[in-house]
């Protein structure tokens, strides 16, 4: 029997909520988060615990078929990938941030500044789009920090509430884009498991409205 490959994150923001919904639409698996593998009991599914930065790639590979993933990292990674459905749930946003005491008077005043981020792919087409020429400097973690050390004039992350940004004496300035996390698929599923995404989708729509 054909069965839908699911990828969700491991360990993470993402991960009790991902796990919850598909819960919540029915789906029975066991509850054991050490395990990169395991099956539902009453749905032809198997889901595996990744990385999220890793799903996007898997999923393109066809080593997944459909992944629940912030759309931040769909948009970071650009692969051939389907939103198939946006699921409501670690919503967030990618920002511009300066020191605090810096003055900004709009966009224009990044023109030759050295930006920090961990999503270089957005941010350079964010500010090709935008007219913008500015220095990029990918770092993977803790980029909030790298104004406060000399690394970067600004920097742009994700942010919720924007305590992090206050905590380290920057403010958020410019909104790159909205997130949160989706459902994505490979665009060239066979029809037995586009059939099964479709039925997938049918149940998180139903928890969605039930939810509202
Ligand atoms: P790692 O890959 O090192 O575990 P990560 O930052 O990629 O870390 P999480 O912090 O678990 O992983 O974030 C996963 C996703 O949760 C993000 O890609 C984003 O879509 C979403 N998210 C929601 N709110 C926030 C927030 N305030 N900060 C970071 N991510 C957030
Ligand atoms: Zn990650």
């Amino acid at each position: 029997m054909t069965k839908l490959k699911i990828a969700l994150q491991k360990s993470g923001r993402l991960s009790d909520k991902s796990a919850e919904l598909l819960r919540e639409a029915g789906i029975h698996f066991p509850n054991d988060g050490s395990k990169l593998r395991t099956e539902a009991s009453n749905f032809p599914l198997e889901i595996y615990l990744l990385r999220d930065d890793d799903i996007p790639q898997y999923v393109a590979d066809g080593v997944a078929d459909v992944g629940i993933v912030g759309l931040n990292v769909v948009a970071e990674k650009d692969k051939n990938l389907k939103v198939a459905e946006r699921l409501g749930f670690g919503k967030c946003r990618l920002s511009i941030a300066v020191p605090k005491n810096e003055p900004f008077s709009g966009i224009a005043d990044l023109n030759g500044k050295r930006i920090a981020t961990s999503y270089s792919r957005i941010v350079s087409r964010y500010l090709k789009e935008q007219g913008i020429s500015a220095e990029i400097h990918e770092i993977s973690g803790s980029v909030e920090i790298a104004p406060g050390i000399g690394l970067a004039d600004a920097i742009c992350d994700l942010v919720s509430t924007g305590s992090t940004l206050l905590t380290n004496g920057l403010r958020e300035v410019v909104t790159v884009m909205h997130s949160e996390a989706v459902l994505v698929a490979r665009p060239d599923l066979s029809r037995e498991k586009a059939e099964l995404l479709d039925k997938l989708v049918f149940r998180l729509q139903a928890v969605r409205k039930a939810r509202n």
